[in-house]
């Protein structure tokens, strides 16, 4: 037998926590023809509602369903890293409490992992039922990162993904502060496949994720993967300087043809602005470089735990 570690995270996900294991366990035949044991481990990332509750009545029912509680919101991420971290599986794989990770994928993706892949990852081949300027708006996000960042970070995947005890033990040595899963997933390799399927809808609940607040994660993405913004800020000095060195010459020439007019006033307030402008943008994206490195110097636990049930 080999062990299987499902890791959920949910974030008041009351609606969603029974009725996911129900669709789990569809795949019962599955997981014993395939000789697996199974291990669930629920993360409570700090809800405001009755999960744990709702997790506690299924531990009850069944002692492989697993729970940690954050003792408050620490974000998905972290609530992946402490998952992956308890998992003691030989494989482990994510999936998302609200059903848009179908758990039906799960015996395809094994299929893969006994060809000899080393993860097998989902993507979501179309964004039906999502706002169409959030939809816009993630796929220039993909464009840009994919061309200013080593890293493959691909369109439409999911954090929904399985892999080996290898794989997972090469997330965990990634602790990092500022986490960006789809990145790190990327970053440590391995042969992958992937698996595409058409977007589910959310079983129950609303979506966590406002706009704002991807749009920051997509930053923390970039910043993350990415120093392509920190030369921006030294190609746009080159750029200016060249710039000045040819108005320079511009000026001095005209002047002594044909003397020293003194208007202008207008162009240089113009250039005033324009440089000062260039220069403020350069000292913000030092300073949100610099605050990732604040953050990851005072090295904080990325989740403080409330509560653990075996
Ligand atoms: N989630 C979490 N902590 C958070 C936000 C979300 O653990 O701070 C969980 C949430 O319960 C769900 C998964 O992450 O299981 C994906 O969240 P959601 O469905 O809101 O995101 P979307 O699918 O819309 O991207
Ligand atoms: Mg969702």
């Amino acid at each position: 037998m080999q062990l299987l570690s499902i890791i959920i995270p949910c974030y008041n996900e009351e609606e969603n926590i029974s009725y996911f294991y129900d669709e789990l366990m569809k795949n019962k035949d599955f997981f014993e023809k395939r000789e697996l044991d199974l291990e669930m481990i629920y993360i409570n990332d700090g809800s405001s509602d009755n999960t744990a509750e709702e997790v506690k009545k299924l531990h009850e029912a069944d002692n492989r369903v697993k729970l940690i509680s954050f003792s408050r919101n620490f974000g998905k991420e972290a609530a992946i890293y402490a998952g992956f971290k308890k998992a003691a599986g030989d494989y482990a794989v994510m999936m998302d409490a609200d059903l848009q990770d179908p758990p039906s994928l799960l015996p395809e993706m094994f299929g893969y992992i006994d060809q000899g892949y080393d993860s097998v990852a989902t993507r979501r081949v179309s964004r039906k039922g999502e706002p169409v300027i959030r939809s816009f708006f993630a796929r220039c996000f993909y464009k840009l990162i994919n061309k200013i960042s080593k890293t493959e970070i691909v369109d439409g995947a999911r954090d929904y993904r399985l892999m080996t005890r290898q794989m997972v033990d090469s997330i965990l040595s990634m602790g990092e502060y500022n986490r960006f899963s789809k990145g790190i997933y990327g970053w440590v390799g391995f042969k992958t496949k992937w698996v595409e399927f058409e977007n589910v809808e959310r079983a129950k609940g609303e979506t966590k994720w406002s706009f704002w607040g991807l749009f920051k994660y997509s930053i923390e993405g970039i910043i993350s993967f990415s120093t392509a913004p920190l030369s921006l800020a030294s190609w746009m000095g080159v750029l200016f300087c060249v710039l000045a060195i040819i108005l320079i010459i511009f000026i001095i020439i005209r002047t002594s043809i044909f003397g020293d007019p003194t208007d202008g006033w207008p162009s240089l307030v113009c250039i005033i602005s324009l440089i000062s402008g260039v220069q403020l943008l350069c000292l913000g994206i030092i300073g949100q470089y610099l605050s990732r490195t604040y953050l990851e110097v005072k090295n904080r636990p990325l989740y403080i735990v409330k509560e653990e049930l075996e």
